[in-house]
């Protein structure tokens, strides 16, 4: 039997691979383009405004924090949201070089 935990993860694994197929499929089916990001990517731990690596932020408790490099205040979504963003950027830039 699979422990509690790791069904979970499972669980939550399968529904992003779904989400993320489901995605792609809308972005090609309107003409857009789908771009992936490395799902490790520490998108919530990443001053979107600096850049710096705040290893506390990895707790998930951790809702808002701020920067001790800039000072920048930051809502944990919607800084990992900012991040992701410009991953997805870079990645698409990188493409067109
Ligand atoms: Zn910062």
């Amino acid at each position: 039997m699979i422990e509690e935990k790791k069904f979970s993860k499972y669980l939550t694994d399968v529904r992003l691979s779904e989400i993320c197929r489901i995605l792609e499929y809308k972005a090609k089916y309107y003409g857009k383009r789908y771009i992936q990001i490395d799902s490790y990517y520490s998108s919530s731990q990443e001053c979107s405004r600096c850049g710096y690596k705040n290893e506390k932020v990895k707790d998930l408790s951790v809702r808002k924090w701020v920067c001790p490099e800039c000072g920048s205040y930051h809502d944990r979504d919607i800084n990992a949201s900012i991040n992701i963003l410009f991953e997805g950027v870079k990645k698409y830039v990188k493409e067109l070089v």
